[in-house]
């Protein structure tokens, strides 16, 4: 049996009663469905890295995107005059620092700062990750996410997600009061989010957006630097500090594959 223990960075937490890692778009929407038929708690989970779990064996049903697909839509399309985004789709599934390494690896800027951070794309909205002088907010065209009151896809927009320091509307609609969860989703959000559109730039240098990280890099904050430098920056200083995921978490079972 699965236990939380195995899925959470922090490793604590008791047995879960379900597991289940649907590969595909309608198995994720139909394995939340179900749990919310049935009116049982439900957990959707990605990397686990912001979660601290009872001990308690959990009644329900937990969920684990494993669809890690990133596409470019407009690939083909040219940059064209002033107007260099290069739209990119993440499945909630991709591990994170995978999603960013891809896109310094394509020559975007726009998520480079963001190097190292635990989780997945679809945790990365919900409470809207930040560091080094960068929001993923930011960098946001889209979210789409399963309803689970309106039973429905939708596509939110920035204006929809209202990202905050550390929140978006995808946060809030777990509580019903700050602290207080909404029995009828915690301690999963209302919207259980299936993939991200991202708005970058194609640029091979981005801005240093904050003290230390100008420091290590031997710059001016503001400063223009290549992206790859910049993750390589955010990476050493992150690992200096003890702020990086241990990568042997990898090789337990539980975890294998959920990175790349
Ligand atoms: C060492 C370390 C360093 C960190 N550094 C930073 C940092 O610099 N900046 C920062 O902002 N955070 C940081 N964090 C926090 C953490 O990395 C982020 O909160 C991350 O986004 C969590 O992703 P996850 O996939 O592990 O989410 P989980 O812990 O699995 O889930 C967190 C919440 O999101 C919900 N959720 C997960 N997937 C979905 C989905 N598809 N749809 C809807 N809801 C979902 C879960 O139900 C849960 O409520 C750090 C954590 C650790 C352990």
């Amino acid at each position: 049996m699965t236990t939380f223990a195995e899925l959470t960075t922090i490793g604590v937490g008791g047995p879960i009663a379900r597991f289940i890692e649907p590969t595909t778009r309608v198995g994720v929407i139909e394995a939340i469905e179900e749990a919310d038929a049935k009116g049982l708690p439900l957990c959707v989970i990605g990397g686990g890295s912001n979660m601290l779990v009872s001990d308690a064996p959990f009644p329900g049903v937990v969920v684990r995107d494993a669809r890690r697909a990133i596409t470019v839509p407009d690939e083909a399309a040219p940059v064209e005059g002033g107007d260099r985004t290069v739209h990119v789709n993440a499945e909630a599934g991709c591990n994170w620092d995978d999603f960013v390494a891809f896109t310094v690896e394509m020559g975007l800027e726009g998520v480079e700062g963001l190097s190292g951070i635990p989780g997945t794309v679809g945790a990365s909205v919900v409470q809207n990750i930040g560091a080094y002088g960068q929001e993923v907010g930011s960098s946001v065209e889209s979210v789409e996410v399963w309803d689970r009151k309106d039973k429905r896809t939708v596509e939110l927009t920035p204006d929809d997600l209202r990202f905050g320091y550390r929140s978006s509307a995808l946060k809030s609609s777990m509580y019903v009061a700050p602290a207080t969860p909404a029995a009828e989703f915690f301690p999963t959000p209302r919207y259980v989010v299936l993939s991200v559109t991202f708005a970058l730039r194609h640029s091979a240098t981005g801005t240093v957006g904050y003290g230390q990280l100008a420091k290590a890099l031997g710059v001016e904050v503001g400063d223009r630097m290549e992206t790859r430098a910049i993750r390589n920056a955010v990476l050493k200083v992150r690992a200096s500090k003890g702020m990086l995921e241990d990568a042997a978490r990898y090789l337990n079972p539980a975890m294998e594959g959920t990175k790349r």
